[in-house]
């Protein structure tokens, strides 16, 4: 049984090739830190894993100790599920392995990457796979969850393009998976989170990206520039993802002044294609109102993920949810509702699906929301830890005034939001395919520090 003595911690240190960090090292709590700062967790060890036998070893050692087990990739979930209070983390950020074979259009890539550095790696071929909006998402945690970013109209979702996969399962075997061999742990992976295995390695299809148009366009925000923002946005060829978040202008200097405060729309808008079309794609955006700012310019793909700052730990509360259309009441509701939010940073986002997202069909993967049109993402950016459930409430308020009959959830903004919430992200058959799979490779529910599947009776 591990406990945090330091024989057990020298033991593990003898049996390991990576790095095992103890409460009384240095760096400890450095590496304790996940993305949001509303989560401060002590676990008993956090081993940086070197190599698969290593997560192999670290998962037998959570399944023999009885220890829970949180699994970090780039630590970006917003319920903390990278760290566990009193119990081991496997922290893959020591994995960075990416092979790229150009001529093939594949990659191969270890988990303990992020977004941001393979994006930048594959964009040195003229190649890309699509992540999300921020570089910083570890590769791992987004592909599990779906992956929903700036290509995902043109070539859907991450997990769309993912080919295979290396897991370590709950009884410490290394497997691979992909379409033919072990079929059913593949499709779950591709959409069911950590709940099965430990990945350590994803083989991704390239696309060829040699021009690409995009950047941030801030427009003043009224009813109707959201309304036929998104209407522009589900009209557009494949080619152009967009982001809308409809925002109080935060005070950033290439916002102009008289603009800190006020209601605005900053989108980002991305054209995965010829110079020309790009142009021609964005034109109606432009044309919705006088814009405040635009930045959208023909650059490299890789700059859509601007520099971020260094130890950023917001407060957030976050809700997600689907909408089948955007109206002018909806938009009203929320502007209303931003107006009237005390938090330093309150948004609502808009990411408008469709293309290639919905060519797939809805039980391929466990990603079963191939149909719904439009995520929306209610956020809240706070300062005060005791102000949380002011800010909880105002998401959470708001969410349910932009509900409408598509109750699906993305699983990757789920919070920590209980089981209902779980069930919202694999609606109907998913949820019993998915419980079948987790019975089959995690009878024991050894992976549970997640958004949950418990495995099937
Ligand atoms: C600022 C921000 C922006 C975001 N933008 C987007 C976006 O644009 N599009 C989008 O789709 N999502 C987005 N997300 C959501 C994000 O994709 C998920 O939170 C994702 O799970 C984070 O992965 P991670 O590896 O960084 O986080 P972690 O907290 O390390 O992991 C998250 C979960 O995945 C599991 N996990 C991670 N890696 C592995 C692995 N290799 N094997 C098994 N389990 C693993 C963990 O155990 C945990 O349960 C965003 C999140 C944040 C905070």
């Amino acid at each position: 049984m591990l406990d945090a003595s330091p024989i057990s911690i020298s033991q593990l240190r003898s049996r390991l090739n990576g790095r095992v960090i103890a409460p009384d090292d240095p760096g400890y709590d450095d590496a304790r830190k996940v993305f949001s700062g509303a989560i401060d967790r002590r676990p008993a060890v956090i081993v940086r894993v070197a190599d698969a036998s290593d997560v192999a070893h670290v998962v037998s050692l959570a399944r023999e100790s009885g220890l829970e087990l949180a699994v970090r990739g780039g630590g970006h979930s917003g319920a903390g599920h990278g760290v566990s209070q009193g119990g081991i983390v496997l922290d893959l950020a020591e994995l960075r392995a990416l092979e790229i074979d150009a001529a093939d259009r594949t990659a191969w890539a270890e988990t303990g990457l992020t977004a941001g550095e393979y994006t930048t790696a594959a964009a040195a071929h003229g190649l890309a796979t699509g992540f999300g909006d921020t570089g910083s998402v570890g590769i791992g945690g987004i592909t599990l969850s779906g992956g929903i970013g700036y290509l995902v109209r043109k070539h859907g979702l991450t997990i769309d393009d993912l080919l295979a996969a290396e897991v370590v399962t709950a009884d410490g075997r290394l497997l691979r998976v992909d379409a033919e061999t072990h079929p059913d742990l593949f499709w779950a992976i591709r959409g069911g989170g950590g709940n099965f295995g430990v990945a350590t390695r994803l083989k991704f299809r390239l696309h060829e990206l040699g021009t690409f148009v995009g950047g941030m366009l801030l427009l003043p925000a009224t009813p109707e520039v959201i309304v036929r923002f998104v209407a522009a946005a589900e009209d557009a060829p494949d080619e152009l993802s967009t982001i809308a978040s409809v925002m109080l202008a935060p005070p950033l200097p290439f916002v102009p002044a008289q603009h800190h405060g006020r209601l605005v729309v900053m989108a980002t808008l991305a054209h995965a294609g010829a110079h020309d079309a790009g142009e021609r794609a964005v034109a109606p955006f432009r044309a919705l109102a006088e814009p405040i700012l635009d930045m959208v310019r023909q650059m490299p793909y890789p700059d859509i993920y601007p520099p971020e700052p260094e130890d950023y730990h917001p407060l957030p509360a976050v809700r997600t949810t689907f909408v089948d259309r955007v109206d002018r009441r909806m938009a009203e509701t929320i502007l209303e509702h931003l107006g009237a939010a005390t938090a330093r940073m309150a948004a609502t986002q808009l990411r408008v699906l469709g293309g290639a997202v919905a060519r797939v069909p809805a039980d391929a993967t466990a990603f079963a929301h191939r149909s719904s049109r439009i995520m929306v993402n209610v956020a809240a950016m706070y300062e005060q830890p005791d102000e949380a459930a002011l800010h909880e409430g105002w998401v959470a308020e708001l969410a349910g005034a932009l509900q409408q009959p598509d109750a699906g959830a993305y699983v990757g903004f789920l919070g920590d939001e209980g089981e209902e919430r779980v069930r919202a992200a694999y609606p109907g058959a998913t949820w019993d395919r998915l419980a079948q799979v987790k019975a089959r490779y995690d009878p024991t529910n050894l992976f549970r520090l997640n958004q949950n599947i418990p495995p099937a009776e």
